[in-house]
């Protein structure tokens, strides 16, 4: 197949995936289409990450022998999902039902990609869409976010969250194929408004946990609050999530610094 067919083989898998996947009975959650992106594995911004992230980060070629192309993708939930968390300290339950069904879906979908990329004879390597994190650190040996950006889905936010050409309210997933993909060419500028050198700090005002400001992110205490929302809805499952520093801000959809 040609590499621009591939690429867009590749997007429709996802696209269709997400879309057959909001149909089922048991899915409440709702998307809109994913931002897919395609890093190149020997990239030199995965070996920089062990420096940003944490000494343990890995590369892919520590999961995939002859790693070629990590496939990223974020994908936003449906508006009525965000602005339904925008009141209140707690997550709402729409927020965080889309959490656990969104990693659910990533998890099923990289599966399906895998088997795939394995018809045409390619190998894939999956790693969780989350909970693959230090407990004592929290800092992941695996930053999907981290793999998007290079594979020029997205900036960062003063809130940590990718901001996309949809925004930053979603989920970001990732795999590692050893299918050689030309990789997307990231863009030279910051999508949030306070990095492009703006005064921006909607996000930071936002946090309803006092862990967040605009020069600095307490890890532990945003945790803290986080496993408060999992006990709030502990039959859903894991819902360590809070996002009220993603909702009601102008990077909540789109990219706010976008030409
Ligand atoms: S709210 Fe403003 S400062 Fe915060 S991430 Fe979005 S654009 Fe950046
Ligand atoms: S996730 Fe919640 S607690 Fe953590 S920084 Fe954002 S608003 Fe604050």
């Amino acid at each position: 197949m040609e590499v621009i067919k591939l690429k867009q083989w590749i997007r429709n898998l996802i696209c269709d995936y997400i879309k057959n996947y909001e149909q089922r009975d048991d899915i409440k959650t709702e998307w809109k289409e994913a931002v897919v992106g395609f890093a190149d594995a020997d990239d030199k911004l995965f070996l920089k990450l062990k420096k940003a992230v944490s000494p343990t980060h890995a590369a892919p070629g520590d999961f995939l022998k002859h790693a070629r192309t990590v496939i990223c993708f974020f994908i936003p939930f449906a508006d009525w999902v965000s602005e339904s968390n925008v009141k209140g300290k707690y997550s709402s339950r729409e927020w965080a039902r889309a959490y656990v069904e969104t990693n659910a879906l990533i998890d099923d979908m990289n599966r399906h990609i895998k088997k795939e990329l394995e018809k045409m004879n390619f190998q894939a390597a999956l790693i969780p869409a989350t909970h693959n994190f230090d407990e004592e650190n929290l800092k992941s040996d695996w930053s999907h976010r981290h793999a998007a950006y290079i594979a020029g889905v997205g900036t960062f936010g003063i809130n940590n969250m990718l901001i996309t050409e949809k925004g930053c309210c979603g989920r970001v997933g990732s795999l590692i194929t050893n299918l050689e993909m030309e990789a997307t060419k990231r863009g030279n500028k910051e999508n949030c408004l306070n990095k492009a050198g703006g005064s921006c700090s909607v996000c930071a005002e936002r946090c309803v946990n006092n862990s967040l400001s605009v020069d600095f992110f307490d890890r532990h205490k945003c945790y803290s609050l986080l496993l408060e929302n999992d006990d709030l809805y502990s039959e859903m499952g894991l819902t360590d999530a809070c996002g009220k520093c993603c909702v009601a801000l102008p990077c909540s959809f789109v990219n706010p610094n976008s030409d």
